[in-house]
Formats: C-alpha cells, structure tokens, sequence
C-alpha cells in the first residue's frame, strides 16, 4: 500500500481525490469506521454547511480572512469539475450577509466593510431599506421597520452553502474515475481500496513502513455475499489520519501530540419555518472563543430555515455516542495546564455566562425559550410556536488545548508523528479547509514518496491558476 487514509469523512475523501487525481500512486486507501462515508461531523446535518470564505465571519482578522478565501474557493473550483447534477447536489447559491444591530455593532461593521471590501469585491454594505429587500423578515417587524439600528454587509450570491456529505460521495466517485484503467508509473493497473465499516485499531511503525492494524466494526456489517472481506491489517508506507477528534486519540496512543488536551464543544440546532432566503450570521463578540449565531436554510430541508450552532461543552469526543465518553477523558489528559485554560475561560464574565446559556440551551421546555430571545436578533418578530429543536443535528468541534503554552487553539492542528505519518484535527471550519488541507499532506507524500504529481493541473483546477502549459 503507497497511502492509508483514515476517516472518510470530507478531510480523508477529498485527500483520497487529490492523490487519485493528480499523482500516479499504485495503490491507495481510505478506512472509515461506518457502514457509510461522511456519518460524523461532515454529515449533513451534523454541521452549518457554509463555505467559510472570511467575509461574512466577523471571527476572522483579515490575514486569516485572505488565507481561508483561497482554500475555500478550492471548493467551488472542485464544483466545476462535476457533471451539473451531482454538483447541484454538493454546493448550492445563495444570498449570505452578516447583520449588525445596534450602535455599536453597526459602527464597527461599517469600519469592517472599508477595511474587508477591496479583497472582496462582491461585498455590498445594505442598509435598512436594503436589508428589508433582501430579507424582509430580517427588517422588518409587523410590517414596519425594526426600531433597532441596523446594517449589514452582503454578498448577493455566490456558492456558499454546501452539502460535506455529499461533496465527500463526489471526492470517492472521482477518484474512482481518476484511478480506473490508469497504469502507475511501474506499470501495472492503478488501485484505490475504500474499506469501509472497518475501524483502524493501532499503527505501528517497521521501518520505513507502517503496519495498519484493522477489525470489523461491531455492528457495522458492509460485506455483500461473495464481496472479498477485508484484510486483518495492511502494511502502508505513508498514513495520513483523518479522524476528527479520534486522530488525537490515536495519536496519543502511540506517545504523539501529548502536549494537546481536547475540548469538545457540541453545537446543536433549531428548525423555523422558511424565515429566510439566505445565510444571515451576527456578529462576533469579540471575548467569546466560540462563533456567533446564524440563520439559514437547511439545504437537505427544502423549506426550513435553520438556527444555531450553540455551543455547548460536552464531555463525549463524538456526539450521539455515549461510549466515547471515555475516550474523551483519555485526551482531556487532565493537569494543571488544562485547569489554568479552563480557569483563564471561567475568568470572563462574558465567556462564562455563554457557557451555562449554552447548557440551558439543552434543557427540554426551556431551550425553546431561551433560544428564542438569541434567534430574535435575526427575526425580531419569531414567535416560539415557529421554533423547534433540532433532534439529532449537530456535532462536535474538537478544539484543542495547547498545554505548553496554555491557550486554546481555535483553528485545527495537523501533528506530523514521524515522517509519513500525520495525524489531523479538524475542528470548523475543517470543511471550508478540506481540500487545502489535502494539498498540503499531498505535497508532503509526493516529497516522501517521490510519485509523479501534476501540481500545475492541480494548481490550475482547484487554485483556479492559469495553466502554464496552454499559456506556453
Ligand atoms: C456544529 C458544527 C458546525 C460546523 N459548521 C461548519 C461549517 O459551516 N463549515 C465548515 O467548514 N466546517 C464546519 N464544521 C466543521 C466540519 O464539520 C468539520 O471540520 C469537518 O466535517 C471535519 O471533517 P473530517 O473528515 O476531518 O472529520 P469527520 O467528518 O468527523 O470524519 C472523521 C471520520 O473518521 C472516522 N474514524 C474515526 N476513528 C476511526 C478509526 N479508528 N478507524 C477508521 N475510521 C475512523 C469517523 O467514523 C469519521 O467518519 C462544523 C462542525 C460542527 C460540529
């Protein structure tokens, strides 16, 4: 095996594609714990479904608003790659803008919006009357104008919400395209092996090697009669691990990465009937660590709009599974560094009332309620009748703690073990990052490995570059 992937969520798949795609690799493979691809954070309702291009994300500083643009865009270049159906199945057009409300908020938008608008040219800065054309439920309340001053910032329409579950189907049917019927460079048939209810269980290094230990998963039965079982374990000379919150794990179980803690922070979600036309997010404030509030419709929901995420620490690396509780606490890795994080967090007034909201956001009868008066913001005139919570959506980011230098890291970590293997963590906004991210590892296999690797196609189909070949 020349590359082991593991996970096959949007991170793996689309790494899978790009190794498929642009190098000449003989064989290659994906492992995924599930019967299906893209069941945890990159389902489609596990997420916001948003390519996060900076500049509707009040979060964002504008050198990182610059740097996620060009990974972002690397979607919508992919898009062009597909066939029209199954790209309107992946990324989907629509209006998006970011909603400042009050005096404050508006004058700091209105600062954001001369500094941001030269690097995005699409951006317009909308006013009440305009903010009432694009989303009158947004301005108005009852008919007439909301009191509140308002302004915002929007984009008419660009491809901005996308489907990671499905986006990460297309990764593996078009890398299964690349791969079929190509010779690598030794000259047999290229293969791609997709080994899927099967959960990676250690990986030890040989040598150069590495050798994969894999078991069925329990539950989790995916061989069809006369289908070739798959193999007890595989001897790979490059591994990338794409797990989500579990690369830690695994790589704290082979000594790597010790110096991160992991704190899991579940969001979860409110349905409303169709309340909007496009994504309406809020802005930042800026002494909380976790992203604001938004609005938008559900794209697997055709006529929902959808509220949230909400933030909320919860003790369990994968939502909905109560086991991993106790994988949980093997990467809290809980000592006095983790407890000065927690501490500098509490300390905040603002950070520390966010946190018990967000638990009451769990609590049956009450949620309802107190979401409502948060949704209010967006839609002032939503009654709670409209309102309902989300059962089943949502995830879990897990954002890291840095021991060594006490902090907590809000973007994604990659840990480079030994040299083919790496382990990353992919908290929000992972998906916008997927297909960046995988360049980056590929570059560092086709180093390795020495393959072929079209960097020039791959520069000019998903960076968007003029190829340098037509030009000559
Ligand atoms: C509430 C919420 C909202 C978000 N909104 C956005 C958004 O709008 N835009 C955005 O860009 N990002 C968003 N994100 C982040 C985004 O969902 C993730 O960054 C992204 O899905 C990560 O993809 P991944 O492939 O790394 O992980 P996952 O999708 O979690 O996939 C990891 C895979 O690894 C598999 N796995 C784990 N352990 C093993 C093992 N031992 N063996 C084999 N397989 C294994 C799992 O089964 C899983 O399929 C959001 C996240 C949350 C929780």
């Amino acid at each position: 095996m020349d590359v082991l992937i593991v996970g096959g969520g949007v991170c793996g798949t689309a790494l899978l594609f790009e190794l498929a795609r642009y190098t000449d690799l003989a064989r290659i493979a994906l492992v995924e714990r599930y019967a299906e691809l893209a069941q945890v954070n990159s389902r489609a309702s596990s997420n916001s479904q948003t390519i996060h291009c900076g500049d509707i994300e009040t979060n964002y500083t504008l050198e990182k608003a610059l740097s996620v643009k060009r990974t972002a865009e690397m979607i919508v270049h992919y898009a062009d790659l597909l066939e029209p159906d199954v790209r309107e199945r992946c990324v989907f057009r629509t209006p998006k803008m970011v909603l400042a409300v009050g005096e404050a908020e508006c004058a700091a938008l209105r600062e954001r919006f001369q500094q941001f608008s030269p690097h995005f040219p699409a951006m317009e800065l909308l006013e009440k009357e305009q903010i009432a054309a694009w989303e009158p439920n947004v301005a108005l309340l009852n008919g007439q104008p909301r009191p509140e001053p308002l302004l915002a910032i929007g984009i008419r329409s660009t491809y901005t919400a996308v489907d990671y579950e499905q986006l990460a189907a297309s990764f593996v049917d078009q890398a299964r395209t690349a791969v079929d019927g190509t010779t690598a460079a030794g000259g047999g048939a290229r293969q791609l092996d997709l080994l899927l209810g099967t959960t990676v269980r250690r990986i030890t290094p040989e040598g150069d090697l590495f050798r994969v230990q894999l078991a069925p998963t329990p539950g989790c039965g995916t061989a069809q009669p006369g289908e070739r079982q798959a193999p007890r374990e595989l001897l790979a000379r490059h591994v990338v691990v794409n797990a989500g919150a579990h690369s830690l794990l695994m790589a704290q179980s082979m000594g790597y990465g010790l110096h991160y803690s992991c704190l899991p922070v579940a969001g979860s979600f409110y349905f409303t009937p169709d309340l909007l036309r496009g994504k309406v997010y809020t802005l930042q404030n800026d002494k909380l660590p976790f992203a604001a509030i938004h609005g938008d419709p559900d794209v697997r929901a055709p006529g929902q709009t959808r509220f949230g995420p909400t933030a909320l620490l919860l003790p369990l690396l994968e939502r909905y599974r109560p086991a991993s509780f106790w994988e949980f606490l093997r990467v809290l890795r809980l000592d006095w560094a983790v407890l000065s994080v927690l501490w500098q967090l509490l300390r905040v007034a603002d950070i520390r009332n966010y946190i018990l909201r967000n638990l009451l956001f769990e609590v049956p009868w009450l949620r309802r309620r107190l979401f409502l008066a948060d949704a209010r913001k967006i839609v002032p005139g939503m009654r709670l009748e409209d309102l309902r919570f989300a059962k089943g959506f949502g995830g879990v980011r897990p954002q890291l703690i840095d021991k060594r230098q006490r902090r907590l890291m809000l973007g994604e970590a990659s840990i480079p073990a030994r040299p083919g293997l790496v382990f990353n963590v992919t908290p929000s906004p992972g998906g916008t990052c997927c297909l960046g991210n995988a360049a980056r590892d590929l570059e560092a296999i086709a180093e390795r490995l020495g393959c072929r690797f079209d960097r020039e196609r791959l520069a000019c189909e998903l960076y968007g570059e003029p190829s340098l070949t037509a030009a000559a």
